[in-house]
């Protein structure tokens, strides 16, 4: 259950950065709302924002390293962690559903150099298609003459959306076949048709850009078809001879990220543990410093160990997508429901035990609250998760 020392190491290393470099700017881009391009700069310069970083942290073969990397992050601060990892999105898709040729092309190109900053983008999400992965509107037509893709749709609440230098953007290629029918594309820097529609202002994770990606017979070269169009054509003809498909373009990505989403949550849970439990031993109110009162004392009891709980089912369903191992009871779900509502609750809790002073901005616990909302949302909402777990340990088609 201990960690090994090249963990330690990394854990130090990330937590002096969050401590040193995101913590005392976290207000400032909370409040700016806009993309904290020196933060990205920083992270560049000093190897955090890398692919050699990154590929670092994810060879662990116990799973654990990247999970200390992103608590330590949303530790210093949620909105910097999800600029500097909105790029990982676009490198999940392309890890989970490109070939070998595609990854070693692409993903270096979606984090670029410090001298010359690149990010990605993952865009799934439509207006009319959020957990309904199926109902995607998003086309992909195959124009054979030219050996192209043409892409037509809307996406929205892409991280990233606009600005990235790599969409990756999952569309329908055939409709009739729902979530089966799909296939996920790279849209490379320059390419024509495609363009930021609306910015989002948000509740949370303001620092991180999320934004609508409109597609205009947006053209791509035939390569840029993750996987390949053999595969592709291979995947839709079993679908249509009532085969199981072997994946899914969206799922796929989401399968891996679960646990990465549920480690950011518990670094916000962590943050406003700390800073509400000192705040407790100092405060004092009728003569006694308020942690005296069992009222508040086991408020923080029951952060810790749901703060706890939640590190170990992360550990578990990171340790559990590293070594393969099949995750038959929705292992990666439970580690994001339960820590996404846990950095809810903590947050909440942390504001409690603050009275006044949590509610107002100059204190930083009503920024984590808002913080922490979105990770009952994002990635699949707390119900998706459940749905997911439920029809897992009941084999039942649960709606
Ligand atoms: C800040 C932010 C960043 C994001 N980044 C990205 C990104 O980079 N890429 C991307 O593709 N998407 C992104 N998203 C989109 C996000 O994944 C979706 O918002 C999420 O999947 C929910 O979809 P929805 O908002 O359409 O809600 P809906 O699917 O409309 O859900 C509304 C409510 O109904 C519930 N519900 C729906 N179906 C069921 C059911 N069967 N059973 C029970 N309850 C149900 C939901 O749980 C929820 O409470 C982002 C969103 C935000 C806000």
């Amino acid at each position: 259950m201990e960690l090994n020392d090249d963990q330690k190491t990394l854990q130090d290393w990330v937590h002096g950065f969050a401590l040193n470099v995101m913590r005392p700017v976290a207000h400032e881009w909370d409040e700016r709302e806009e993309t904290p391009w020196p933060v990205i700069e920083e992270a560049a310069k000093l190897g955090i924002y890398s692919l050699d970083f990154m590929a670092n942290a994810i060879s662990d073969k116990t799973g654990i390293s990247m999970m200390l990397v992103l608590e330590e992050l949303a530790w210093g601060d949620a909105g910097l962690c999800m600029a500097l990892m909105g790029t990982t999105l676009g490198v999940a898709a392309i890890m989970a559903n490109g070939t070998p040729e595609q990854q070693m092309e692409w993903i270096p190109r979606c984090f670029g150099t410090p001298e010359d900053i690149k990010l990605a983008a993952f865009g799934v999400s439509e207006p009319d298609a959020g957990s309904d992965v199926s109902a995607l509107r998003t086309r992909a037509v195959y124009d054979e003459a030219s050996d192209e893709w043409v892409l037509n749709g809307t996406k929205t609440w892409m991280t990233n959306g606009g600005i990235a230098n790599v969409h990756v953007i999952v569309a329908s290629v055939d409709p009739s076949l729902g979530s089966r029918g799909q296939a996920s594309f790279i849209v490379p820097e320059g390419t024509k048709g495609i363009r930021m529609g609306q910015k989002f202002k948000k509740m949370g994770i303001r620092a991180s850009h999320t934004a609508e990606v409109v597609l205009e017979d947006c053209r791509v070269p035939g390569s840029c078809l993750l996987g390949g169009k053999d595969k592709l054509d291979d995947k839709l003809a079993r679908v249509r001879e009532g085969k199981k498909a072997t994946s899914q373009a969206a799922m796929a990505t989401f399968e891996a990220t679960r646990p990465a989403v549920g480690a950011q949550a518990i670094g916000i849970a962590r943050a406003a543990y700390e800073y509400s439990l000192d705040y407790a031993k100092e405060r004092k109110q009728f003569g006694r410093a308020i942690i005296e009162n069992q009222g508040i004392a086991f408020k923080l009891a029951d952060m810790k160990t749901r703060i706890d709980a939640s590190r170990l089912l992360v550990w578990r369903a990171a340790w559990m997508a590293a070594t393969r191992k099949p995750f038959l009871n929705g292992e990666g779900s439970m580690s994001k429901l339960y820590a996404g509502e846990t950095a809810v609750k903590v947050t909440e809790e942390a504001i409690q035990i603050l009275g006044g002073y949590g509610y107002v901005r100059d204190y930083p616990v009503e920024r984590w609250h808002r913080d922490s909302k979105i990770y009952t949302i994002f990635e699949g909402t707390s119900e998706i998760q459940r749905l997911i777990i439920a029809r897992a340990i009941s084999g039942v088609h649960i709606r």
